[in-house]
């Protein structure tokens, strides 16, 4: 199902901190729920044995966690990749075009694998990286990545494809004045009672607090909800 769970040949995670990252979202009640949608029946995630198909599974939609170098490229057309870029990003394979005529597909949720210096937490890491605090500090901040991933975009496009095969937001209140799914999905995440505030930033704050770390639900919250639009 995932690269991000890459063992090599002694059984060692190949992408160590994000194989941590992942655990940490597939073992919250939150991550559980949002993986049955998704799970065959019989499949094992982390700790947990989902006991029956999902309903996105039965109609034909997967999920993929991959590592990935999400870095930006240097220009257009190089090959090259530069030091900045996302902490993740959500892709459908095929195309969303495709991905609407059958019906069916994968829905990738690509993890950056780089220390993309733009984050403060994988820069810290990056200029330290024999600091236990600021590898850990990392690792929380991928799973806060992957959750935004999961409960904001891949739901968000898995429900809208269910529906009626269609990327038409269809599964979102229609007053956000804007057509574009991950648009939506954002302003939609931010309202009050959304399952992303109510269910990710106290899973969040007991993974801060689990490794030493106090921060408040508001506080959580406020880096949670910072992304653009
Ligand atoms: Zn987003």
């Amino acid at each position: 199902m995932s690269s991000i769970l890459e063992q090599d040949e002694d059984g060692n995670y190949v992408h160590q901190e994000l194989a941590e990252a992942f655990l940490a979202f597939a073992n919250s009640d939150v991550g559980i729920e949002f993986l049955s949608k998704f799970a065959e029946g019989g499949q094992t995630i982390g700790d947990h044995t989902f006991e029956e198909d999902g309903e996105f599974h039965s109609q034909g939609i997967d999920l993929a966690f991959n590592a990935t170098n999400e870095n930006y490229s240097k220009g257009e057309g190089s090959e090259e990749r530069g030091d900045r870029g996302a902490n993740a990003r959500t892709k459908l394979s095929p195309s969303p075009y495709q991905f609407e005529r059958n019906g069916k597909g994968t829905i990738n949720v690509n993890v950056n694998k780089v220390l993309n210096v733009n984050n403060e937490y994988a820069k810290a890491y990056k200029n330290d990286p024999d600091n236990p605090m600021a590898k850990t500090l990392f690792i929380l901040s991928r799973t806060l990545s992957i959750f935004h991933e999961t409960i904001i975009h891949a739901d968000g496009l898995a429900g809208d494809l269910a529906d009626n095969c269609t990327l038409d937001c269809s599964n979102i209140n229609k007053n956000l004045n804007t057509y574009n799914d991950g648009v939506q999905q954002h302003i939609q995440a931010k309202q009050e009672g959304s399952l992303f505030l109510t269910k990710v930033v106290p899973v969040m704050r007991q993974l801060y607090n689990a490794v030493g770390i106090k921060r408040t639900n508001a506080q959580i919250k406020k880096q949670a909800t910072n992304f653009n639009n």
